[in-house]
């Protein structure tokens, strides 16, 4: 699609339409009380919670997109012609609450961004998710696919949510006299506490502006902000360290749960990363280590479990979600974290669109299975990526028109008896 009709998380470029996947902070930057770029697009739930995650923002720019239905924008091209055309389909992510991916079909062709998604067909509550996505791509390919690339490496992998889940009740169970803290974020993985409420038929205390949130989303009968309720609380994830449980353990006996794809400490976590292809490159280490600290419970500490309970697919999830969607390029929305890795090293052979692919290295399924990385010289920057990409699509769509424009005109000319060995030229 032309540059500046539409933004997708991006608060700072000049778009004509703005769209927000979910209010996860890292794609909110930019968005404030004083940001008046445009109309914002966004799911009901999303534009509900909006007052409380950015206070002040102008309630006139917001536009809700129910979750399923297709919408028809029209926007002005910069350059001579008619309006732009976009239709836009709002579509479950499956990560936190009112987080959507947007389909946009239009004379440009087909643009699926993922935002943060958890493709986990598994899960009976989701395959609804799959039959909207299937229906809004009425058979259509998408030709440029933007996606969650935050675990794209063979050595995330984690059960299904509901399971993951269950692993956290047992730990809480196994330690019925000791108080429990669960490190959340300020939005998700509300699923996961109100499941532990129900099994276990307790209330969950939380912070002040987290029991806001939960009565926002129309939770509170499951939370409470009072301590002397309840032996479970969930806290800001930032503050569960190590110093924190130490502390809590001189007055009460407590056990901290860190549900999270991310494996524990950071520093052993560069180390093995290094090894598998991301940034920053190093020293190989076995990756058969990872993957038993991302896929199963693991005590990480005296007093601290770290469960594999993902907001984000794991390896194989994106790689069914690829083969569904078929794309001709793609891009991952990440460019730049301590485990990126560029989608196309592994999936590039997957897309339509092999040659684009090649811009970076990929791995063939073999190698995927040995879990090597090419990583190199080869590594083309993300921004660098894009520009290459978008250019290839124009290239290919002009491509295509120009053999159209070929036949009709040789059609006409054949008509008129014209002589058919002429060559076309189109500059
Ligand atoms: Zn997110």
């Amino acid at each position: 699609m032309e540059l500046g009709l539409i933004s997708v998380d991006k608060w700072t470029v000049q778009a004509q339409a703005y769209f927000l996947t979910h209010l996860h902070a890292d794609h909110t930057n930019g968005l404030s009380a004083k940001w008046a770029k445009g109309p914002l697009y966004c799911s009901p739930i999303t534009a509900k919670l909006i007052p409380l995650k950015i206070p002040g923002l102008n309630r006139l720019l917001i536009r809700v997109l129910e979750t399923g239905k297709t919408y028809s924008l029209e926007l002005v091209s910069s350059r001579p012609g008619p309006k732009v055309l976009v239709q836009v389909t709002s579509i479950d992510a499956h990560h936190c609450h009112g987080a959507v991916m947007f389909l946009f079909r239009g004379e440009f062709g087909c643009e699926l961004h993922t935002g943060d998604f958890r493709w986990e067909t598994t899960n009976d509550k989701e395959i609804p998710g799959k039959e909207m996505l299937l229906e809004a791509l009425k058979g259509d390919k998408v030709d440029i696919l933007y996606l969650d690339n935050t675990y794209c490496n063979p050595s995330f992998s984690f059960p299904p949510r509901h399971v993951a889940a269950q692993q956290v009740i047992d730990v809480i169970s196994s330690y019925p006299e000791r108080d429990i803290v669960i490190g959340i974020d300020s939005l998700g993985k509300e699923d996961l506490l109100l499941r532990i409420s129900e099994v276990l038929k307790t209330k969950i205390w939380v912070w002040p502006a987290r029991l806001q949130m939960m009565h926002l989303l129309g939770f509170e009968e499951s939370f409470t902000a009072q301590t002397c309720l309840t032996r479970v609380r969930a806290v800001p994830r930032n503050s569960l360290t190590v110093g924190m449980l130490q502390a809590l353990n001189t007055v009460r006996p407590t056990i901290g749960i860190v549900p999270s794809g991310l494996p524990w400490g950071l520093k052993a976590i560069k180390k093995q990363f290094s090894s598998l292809g991301c940034i920053p490159p190093s020293s190989p280490v076995n990756s058969s280590q990872m993957d038993e600290t991302t896929s199963s419970v693991t005590r990480v500490h005296q007093y601290i479990y770290k469960v594999p309970y993902s907001l984000h697919s794991c390896f194989s999830e994106i790689q069914e979600f690829i083969k569904l969607v078929q794309p001709s390029i793609m891009m991952g929305n990440l460019s730049s974290s301590f485990c990126y890795v560029n989608p196309n090293h592994f999936f590039g052979y997957m897309c339509r669109d092999i040659d684009a692919s090649a811009h970076c290295k990929y791995l063939k399924p073999e190698c995927i299975a040995e879990g090597k990385v090419v990583y190199g010289e080869s590594t083309v920057e993300c921004a660098q990526f894009n520009t290459v990409m978008i250019n290839r699509v124009r290239a290919t769509k002009l491509s295509r028109l120009r053999m159209r424009i070929s036949w009709v005109n040789k059609m006409r000319r054949k008509r008129r008896g014209a002589k058919l060995e002429y060559v076309e030229s189109f500059g």
